[in-house]
């Protein structure tokens, strides 16, 4: 009954491997296979901030596909109709020096322009919105209202629940070590333990995709994006109504401190860009960010600093995503990003479209794996 299937096998078990599974599954013809060499979220995906946006997302063409990923987390969760960890509220960041409280009016100004539902408040406002606040000065604010936070375990666990319900196979611990490639496709996908045959091979194996590619002679080349987000032990609700907080710097020797809160309490905090590198896992790190971030939230209180080991961002060598079949073989597509926790509704629903009814989805136009060629 399942051999007229078109048998789909996934590499990587992270927030896009998941989603492609999730899709994918929905389908009556496919019979989906996901690989995983660790488990589920061990990859970029456990260590994200997991702040889904659009806001510093640049050129408009990108901010517009990080838009339109953002505005279907609402449907996706819907559809998966289980607790996914997400967290609804919007962020709100600040600036205490002049040069950047301007900086962040004009970059106010330009995403308004684009239809970002975004707004510049005032600290009267700020304080409205989380009574708990100690932000010091204050030069300029803003709030976005559409952006979200993602506990990724949560909502890789119910892809893949989603997913094997539709009869989709997980293998955990099964690393990845070659394909077999006949006429110019890949025929099977070999691990450790086994071979799979497959008709399509989708890699979602984060920053191993770069390796992965070369044995079937794709060019995929990345950077190296290493960064940290601290975790703390849970501590009392210290934001009430906002999803994410970026907080000014306290002094020029500091970066911003981003921040949020999980359902059980515990925060998770970096600092610099969602893009910065930081390889500082220490537990010296770690207190100095929560005692930063005590500053600006004393309800924090007696919550302790977890390090957490060094997460490196699946980073494309342009910073772009690469998506879609490759030229080298024809059967191999490379889902490959930045900012998947973002992307992961947009990239899992039109992937699927690509891959189950071989349409060329215009939005990826931008992101083919060929502009490496
Ligand atoms: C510090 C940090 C902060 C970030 N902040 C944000 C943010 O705020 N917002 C945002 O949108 N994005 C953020 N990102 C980026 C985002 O987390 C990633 O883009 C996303 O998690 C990528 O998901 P993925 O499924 O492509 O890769 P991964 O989560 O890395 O999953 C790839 C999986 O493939 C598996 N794998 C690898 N090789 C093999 C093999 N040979 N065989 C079988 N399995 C294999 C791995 O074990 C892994 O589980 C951040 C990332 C980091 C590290």
């Amino acid at each position: 009954m399942n051999s007229n299937r078109k048998k789909v096998v996934i590499v990587g078990a992270g927030v896009i491997g998941a989603a492609i599974a999730y899709h994918l599954s929905q389908r009556d013809g496919i019979a989906v296979t996901l690989l995983e060499r660790d488990i589920p979220g061990a990859g970029a995906s456990g260590h994200s901030f997991a702040w889904a946006n659009a806001f510093g997302k640049d050129p408009r063409d990108y901010h517009t596909l990080n838009r339109r990923s953002l505005d279907m987390w609402y449907r996706l969760a819907h559809q998966l109709d289980a607790d996914i960890g997400i967290h609804y509220g919007g962020e709100m960041r600040w600036e205490n020096d002049p040069q950047r409280a301007t900086q962040l009016r004009q970059r106010i100004q330009q995403i308004q322009m684009w239809g970002y539902p975004c707004r510049l408040i005032t600290r009267d406002e700020m304080l409205t919105l989380e009574p708990h606040l100690h932000p010091g000065t204050v030069v300029a604010a803003s709030f976005s209202d559409a952006d979200i936070h993602v506990e990724t375990d949560r909502f890789i666990g119910v892809c893949l629940q989603r997913a094997c319900e539709r009869g989709a196979v997980v293998h955990q611990q099964t690393s990845v070590t070659g394909f077999v490639i006949r006429n110019g496709s890949v025929a099977a996908v070999k691990t450790t333990d086994a071979e799979f045959p497959c008709d399509v091979v989708v890699l979602a194996s984060g920053v191993q995709t770069t390796e992965l590619a070369s044995l079937a002679q794709a060019h995929i080349p990345q950077q190296r994006s290493p960064g940290i987000v601290i975790k703390t032990t849970p501590c009392a609700t210290v934001l009430h109504n906002v999803a994410v907080i970026h907080a000014a710097p306290t002094d020029e020797n500091h970066q911003h401190l981003h921040l949020r809160q999980l359902a059980d309490g515990s925060l998770r905090i970096g600092q610099g860009t969602q893009e910065g590198i930081n390889r500082d896992d220490s537990q010296q790190h770690a207190d100095a960010l929560l005692t930063r971030a005590k500053a600006y939230l004393p309800a924090i209180g007696d919550a302790k600093a977890i390090p957490t080991p060094v997460g490196y961002r699946p980073m494309p060598l342009d910073g772009f995503p690469v998506i879609g079949f490759t030229e080298a073989v024809q059967n191999l597509y490379i889902a490959l990003m930045h900012s998947g926790v973002t992307l992961a509704p947009l990239v899992g629903e039109m992937a699927t479209v690509e891959i189950a009814d071989s349409a060329r989805v215009d939005w990826f136009a931008p992101y083919r794996p060929e502009r490496f060629r």
